[in-house]
């Protein structure tokens, strides 16, 4: 049940259970989580109802300053990161800024750690925005979020705002030509008296027909690591996962499973 805030803009750097020694910028504001999903699992919180503080977010000057800074003591301690991730107290893509952040941070990560990889984690709301899809096709890992094939489970599932169009989703990720990674959280349990699940043949076989159709460069699937904001989840099990991830590799992509 509880959750937590990063309370930086950069953070870390944590190992991650996906990407390796990963140094954290979060663009959004460290007192309160902003957006465009509400996921029943999210470690976050789910989304405040009313905003009783105010949502501040970071300036792209302030980032790009304490980003430097950190590489600069990093470099010192030689103890560079695996990986730049985007990630943090909601969906970064939804900074104002987020095309020249990321130009910003490909300039400070060529200077000071050009080996290491800049990671964006999304929940795909935003590609819609030509900056935004453009910024993407600049990184290493893009890594959008997909955790259904039917538009009924994600709405239960990730509760996006009410624009949410799963077919319009596809088609924009399908645009990335392969230059992307799909992410799928998977989980059981419930939620409003409705049975949670994405683990299920129909839901298995839907969703890989729809890999069929993205062609990403690599299929991402894990499963609930902390609590999350409901108590009525479960962990998939490592089984379990790995199950999917033969069907997923035997459909033809590079798959990695976090169990
Ligand atoms: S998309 Fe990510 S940050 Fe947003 S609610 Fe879902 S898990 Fe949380």
């Amino acid at each position: 049940m509880p959750t937590f805030l990063f309370d930086k803009i950069i953070f870390g750097p944590v190992k991650s259970r996906r990407l390796g020694v990963s140094l954290g910028i979060n663009l959004l504001p460290t007192n309160v989580k902003v957006c465009s999903f509400d996921c029943i699992y999210c470690e976050c919180g789910r989304n405040p109802e009313k905003y009783e503080v105010k949502a501040v977010l970071p300036s792209r000057m302030e980032i790009k300053l304490k980003l430097k800074e950190k590489l600069l003591e990093m470099q010192g301690e030689n103890q560079l990161p695996d990986v730049i991730t985007f990630a943090g107290n909601g969906e970064p893509t939804l900074h104002p800024d987020f095309a020249g952040i990321i130009d910003d941070t490909i300039e400070l990560r060529n200077q000071l750690s050009p080996k290491a990889r800049i990671a964006v984690l999304s929940n795909a709301t935003m590609i819609h925005k030509m900056e935004v899809f453009q910024a993407l096709l600049k990184i290493e890992d893009n890594i959008q979020k997909l955790d259904s094939a039917f538009e009924e489970t994600i709405k239960l599932l990730d509760c996006p705002n009410k624009n949410f169009s799963l077919q319009k989703t596809v088609d924009q990720l399908t645009a990335f030509q392969g230059k992307v990674i799909i992410q799928t959280l998977f989980v059981r349990g419930s939620y409003k008296e409705q049975t949670v699940d994405n683990t299920s043949e129909k839901e298995i076989s839907a969703w890989i027909k729809l890999l069929e159709k993205i062609k990403p460069s690599q299929v991402m699937i894990y499963t609930i690591a902390r609590d999350t904001p409901i108590d009525t989840l479960e962990k998939v099990s490592a089984h379990d996962l790995n199950a999917v991830a033969i069907r997923v590799k035997n459909a033809g992509f590079v798959v990695q499973v976090s169990a």
